[in-house]
Formats: C-alpha cells, sequence, structure tokens
C-alpha cells in the first residue's frame, strides 16, 4: 500500500496525499498523551480523555477570556493550549474520503486518453447556442446512431481524431460557479466572437476567465455567412487582447464558422481534437470514479436526478456514492443520447439516478467501497457543517448586532427561493444576495429544488418572506394557502426579470421620499357660512392654482395658523378640481374654520418618490 490516489474534495487541499502519511500519524497516535480532534471537541470530552475535571478546563478558558460550558465544543488551536498545561497534545486530524477509497496507484500503462470537456463562452447574441446545437446536429448529420436528444448540461460527439464533450450549459456564470467551488472541470475555452460584431466586454471577460483558470482556448469566429464578416478585423481585436492567431505569429487557433449554415464546424471540432492531443489527457479508468455535478433536479417518479461528469476512473451502475452530504448508489445511469449505460468512463458524463438528494452544481461526487462508506463519509460532513453553522450563528448574532447597530435601519427582504435544478438555484441565490446594499439585505431563508410547495408557503408566512420561483411553478394547493396567510408567490423564467422584480419588492420596504410641491397662493376676501360645508372662505387666487387635493397652509400676517387640507373647492355653486390664477373660489378647510379675510391659504402637493437601493 503506497501511493494513494488524488481526490478533489470541496473546501480540501487538491494535492494526493503524501505517501506515507497515514503511517505518520499511526506512529504518532502510538505515543501517549495525544488526542486526536477533527472540527472541535466538546469541554467534557476533552476532560474525560485528560482526566481533567471538567470545572478546571472551564475555569482554565474562562482566565483565557473564553466563557464555554462542559458542551460546547472549542476548536483544536484552544483545546491544544488547554491541554499543553496538562502535558498533552492535540491534533488535528482531517478526514479524507481516501480513508475509504482503495488505494491505487496509477501506473503510466494504466493511463488512457480521455475526451476533453469543452465550455463555450463568449459575448451575447455572438452564437453559443446556436453554435452548440450546430455541433450537436452536425455529430447526427455524421451518421451517429441515436441523436443527441435530452439535454442534460453535457454531452459529447465524436470525431475522426476522437471524442469531444461540451459542458452545455454556454456562459461564464457556470464556468465561474464551478470554478468558484473548485472544480476546474474545462480543458479548453472555445470562445466565440462573432464576425459582424468583433471583440466586445463579454468577449474580454471570458479572455480573462481562460487565462486565469489557465485552460487553452480555440476561437470560432463565427456567423462567417453575413455580409460584412470580416475574420482579420476580429484576429486584429483578439490580438489587441494578446489573443495572438497562430498565423498571426502566436499559438491560438482560430476557426471561421456559421453555426447558421454549419459551415467550418468539422473542421472547428477537428482542432478542438488537437488542442487536445497536446494537453496529452490521460486517466486511468480502472479505478473507482471521480466526478463532478453538472446539474441536478429533482424529478417526479425518478427522485433526484444529477447529471455527472466523470473525471477519474469509471463510474458503474450499482456503486455507491456520495456527493457532499447525500450518498446513494447508482440506479441508472442515461446518456445524452437517452441510451442507458451500465458505464460512465472519463471525461464522459450522463444523468444518475439514485442519489438521496439534490446536489449543487458543481459538487464532487466519489464512489466509494460500499453503501455503508458512503453513508458515512455524508454523515460526517454533515455533522462537520452543522459544527461550522453552529460556530457561526453564535459569531453570526454578535456580526449582525454589531451591523444592526451600524445600521440600524437597515430593512431585510427575506426570500423562500425554488428553482427547477440545482445549478441555477445557486446561480439565482447568490444574484440575489448581491442584491443587497446598505439600506436593504436581501436574505434568502430556505433554498430548495422543486415546486414551490405548501410547506414553502407556510415558511414564509412565519418569517415574513416571499416565495420565489426560478422556473418553479406553485404546486397545487399552494397558490390557496398563500392566499390565506398573505404570502406573496413571484414566479420567474428570466433571471434578469427575477432581479428586478426583487430589486422593485426592496424598494417598497423603504419609505418614500415626499418632497413639497407647491401650487398656489389665495387670498380670502370674505367668509359664509354654508349649511352641511361650514365655514367657506370666498377667495381669490393670487399665483399658480389651488386643488381640490392639495394640502394648504394658512398664513396669517406672515404667520402660519394652520396647516391641513382642502375640504371643499367652489366655483359659484359648482364643486370644482381646480382653480387658477385671477379667479375667485370658495375654499373650506378640513377642522378650521377660524379664518379671517386677508388671511393667505397656500396650497401645495407632496410628491412621493421611490428612494434609490443604495
Ligand atoms: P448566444 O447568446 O451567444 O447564445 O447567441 P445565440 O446562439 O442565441 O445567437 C444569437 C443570434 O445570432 C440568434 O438570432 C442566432 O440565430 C444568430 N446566429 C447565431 N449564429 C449565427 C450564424 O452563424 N450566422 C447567422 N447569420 N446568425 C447566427
Amino acid at each position: 500500500m503506497s501511493g494513494r490516489v488524488a481526490i478533489p474534495i470541496r473546501g480540501k487541499k487538491k494535492k494526493p496525499t503524501k505517501k506515507g502519511q497515514k503511517t505518520q500519524i499511526t506512529e504518532m497516535a502510538e505515543e501517549k498523551k495525544i488526542i486526536k480532534v477533527q472540527e472541535g471537541i466538546t469541554v467534557s470530552e476533552l476532560s474525560q480523555r485528560m482526566g481533567v475535571k471538567t470545572g478546571d478546563i472551564i475555569k482554565k478558558l474562562m482566565t483565557g477570556g473564553k466563557m464555554t460550558t462542559a458542551n460546547q465544543t472549542i476548536d483544536p488551536e484552544t483545546a491544544g493550549i488547554i491541554a499543553a498545561d496538562y502535558g498533552w497534545k492535540v491534533e488535528k486530524v482531517g478526514f479524507e474520503v481516501e480513508d475509504y477509497l482503495p488505494e491505487i496507484t496509477d501506473k503510466p500503462e494504466d493511463l488512457r486518453a480521455r475526451p476533453p470537456v469543452v465550455t463555450v463562452m463568449g459575448h451575447v447574441d455572438h452564437g453559443k447556442t446556436s453554435l452548440l446545437d450546430a455541433i450537436r446536429e452536425a455529430n447526427v448529420a455524421a451518421g451517429e446512431a441515436g441523436g443527441i436528444t435530452q439535454h442534460i448540461g453535457a454531452y459529447s460527439v465524436s470525431t475522426s481524431r476522437g471524442d469531444i464533450t461540451f459542458l452545455d450549459t454556454p456562459g461564464h456564470e457556470a464556468f465561474s460557479a464551478m470554478r468558484s467551488r473548485g472544480a476546474n472541470l474545462t480543458d479548453i475555452v472555445v470562445l466565440v466572437v462573432a464576425a459582424d460584431d468583433g471583440v466586445m466586454p463579454q468577449t474580454k471577460e471570458a479572455i480573462k476567465h481562460a487565462k486565469e483558470a489557465d485552460v487553452p482556448m480555440v476561437v470560432a469566429i463565427n456567423k462567417m455567412d453575413k455580409e460584412g464578416a470580416g475574420v482579420d478585423r476580429v484576429k486584429k481585436e483578439l490580438a489587441d487582447n494578446n489573443v495572438l492567431a497562430e498565423d498571426w505569429g502566436g499559438d491560438v487557433i482560430m476557426v471561421p464558422v456559421s453555426a447558421k449554415t454549419k459551415m467550418g464546424i468539422d473542421l472547428l471540432l477537428e482542432n478542438i481534437s488537437l488542442q487536445a492531443e497536446v494537453l496529452e489527457l490521460g486517466t486511468n479508468p480502472n479505478k473507482a470514479a471521480v466526478g463532478t455535478i453538472i446539474e441536478a433536479r429533482l424529478e417526479k417518479g425518478r427522485g433526484p436526478v444529477a447529471t455527472v461528469l466523470v473525471q477519474e476512473g469509471t463510474l458503474k451502475k450499482g456503486d455507491a456514492v456520495v456527493t457532499g452530504t447525500d450518498f446513494g448508489r447508482v440506479r441508472m445511469m442515461m446518456n445524452a443520447r437517452g441510451e442507458q449505460i451500465d458505464e460512465l468512463l472519463p471525461g464522459y458524463s450522463a444523468e444518475v439516478v439514485g442519489l438521496g438528494g439534490v446536489p449543487p452544481a458543481g459538487d464532487t461526487i466519489n464512489a466509494v467501497e460500499d453503501e455503508k462508506a458512503a453513508r458515512e463519509i455524508a454523515q460526517h460532513r454533515a455533522l462537520k457543517e452543522r459544527q461550522a453553522e453552529s460556530g457561526k450563528t453564535a459569531r453570526g448574532t454578535l456580526d449582525s448586532l454589531l451591523n444592526k447597530m451600524q445600521v440600524s435601519d437597515q430593512k431585510e427582504l427575506k426570500v423562500v427561493l425554488k428553482a427547477d435544478v440545482s445549478g441555477s438555484l445557486e446561480a439565482v441565490a447568490q444574484a440575489l444576495e448581491k442584491l443587497s446594499t446598505r439600506k436593504v439585505k436581501v436574505t434568502i431563508v430556505h433554498k430548495g429544488v422543486g415546486m414551490m410547495t405548501e410547506t414553502d408557503v407556510n415558511t414564509a408566512a412565519a418569517l415574513k418572506a416571499l416565495v420565489v420561483g426560478f422556473n418553479s411553478r406553485p404546486e397545487s394547493g399552494s397558490e390557496q394557502t398563500a392566499k390565506v396567510l398573505e404570502v406573496e408567490l413571484l414566479t420567474y423564467s428570466i433571471i434578469y426579470e427575477l432581479l428586478d422584480g426583487i430589486k422593485l419588492k426592496m424598494e417598497d420596504l423603504l419609505e418614500p421620499i415626499r418632497t413639497e410641491k407647491k401650487l398656489g397662493r389665495a387670498e380670502v376676501r370674505a367668509l359664509y357660512n354654508v349649511p352641511k360645508l361650514g365655514v367657506v372662505a370666498g377667495s381669490s387666487v393670487l399665483d399658480g392654482t389651488i386643488k381640490r387635493t392639495a394640502h394648504v397652509r394658512l398664513w396669517r400676517e406672515n404667520k402660519q395658523v394652520y396647516s391641513g387640507k382642502i375640504a371643499s373647492l367652489k366655483r359659484f355653486k359648482d364643486d370644482v378640481k381646480e382653480v387658477s390664477v385671477g379667479f375667485e373660489c370658495g375654499i373650506g378647510i378640513e377642522g378650521y374654520s377660524e379664518i379671517k379675510p386677508g388671511d393667505i391659504i397656500e396650497a401645495f402637493e407632496i410628491e412621493e418618490t421611490r428612494p434609490s437601493l443604495n
């Protein structure tokens, strides 16, 4: 048992565990007076392990300025300081999924080429979707058995030089979301640039992403069928952005294509394969699979369905798997052609049925020895998450208290968020939280994949939240419940519309800005007692207009004697809406009858405008 397998685990170092590390731990464990701690240890457990009174430890912690109870967890560092006083050592140990995996050394002869994984990026409307469709269709025309019929988030096509796997979730969002989760899936970026438009802001952004991730690019100069399409102009603009074409002395392959006429598609695929050959993407298929969740959703009847891209090893039907805190067994696998498959090789993707939950996109999935191991890993992770969470809440409350003190007038918009697939759920949740401003904070109180259920409505009612659905509809009954509980259900299928809608809801929380708008002034000439109306001031409008709906101030010898609203406005015997400068009218003031000749009635309106969120 020597070498170990490199398993990328979310939030952990991704380097292969060093040879012999395990042995080392065992050796150290053989020394007495060592306590191995994973994420933390409770005070009482620490005291038991060292044979010291719990009270003594609490006292020590208190002297150090830490108030704790016996059942509270302390971090390994703190535990280490305390333990040192008693001659003990605390050793922080990680929990690795490798502990449950058979150890395999990849020998060079075990390595097999795998298809490159390609992401298509580029400026909006330059043809990313069209290109992905064209590639999908071109491959069917090439005599493939069975077309690619399912949109599962990834598909593979064959070329004379080998297969290529395309991530069918175009856009930088998906790329950067995956990357921010530590999943560097993409081997090659296909940068689509429309020949009639050239390098645009998102083109530059894509270049930046690809360079940061150190992923080679192949440029597809698209829309070559269009008039005014110019290859040289695009090449020049790309060169200005440090992307130099091969024929210009650089190393970036650029292929003119048309997604519309399918011109150049085969050449593009060939060049992607060529680029892949340079990368020498060898991997050992004969070991337990490690993959990434591309997409996941909940399906009636089938339960959680996750599109998995295998990166190492082979995923087999019946394999026990664990991803994050979810585990299960691969009950069924289906590729983008809708075919059921028993084995999924590295570099390929398929929908996997059999997980216990809907994992977030970008998470790593591991095949492990058996279901027991899968469960243990999942449970351990769940425990760790809870510990981290409770640590966060303790700290969180203090932080939010401080925050509240600083911006006591910050309002909060609470949202229960539902989406059809976990990929968009994460993306929408992130985008929503980013809307938060100094004045209004958006808090996602609950999020999940699936329909907007009655439980969602109840949660929202309890927390005074909105229920927002992205490509998710209300389940039967939940609309009725929402009506009864006065919970707002909002559904969207376009992210920008969703964000705009939520911004309006955020603005609704803010007090409108009231500004006074002067309307006009009238001078009181004589007073009349009108039955039912009371005192009416016969007045002459000096400037502007007096409106029936206006607010008024009453001035007497330059002093304000009253302010209120107009109760009646008449011209002769008729009620009127407004009276303009130069005319006479009768004005009644709500709740005030002590008007005197010579008084000035100043009329104004209050205009309400929506405050800005910033
Ligand atoms: P995306 O926003 O990058 O995914 O762009 P789309 O694939 O949605 O394409 C944007 C628009 O350009 C659509 O109206 C397409 O029909 C059109 N389009 C895409 N590729 C081509 C092409 O090669 N030639 C022409 N003439 N139009 C194209």
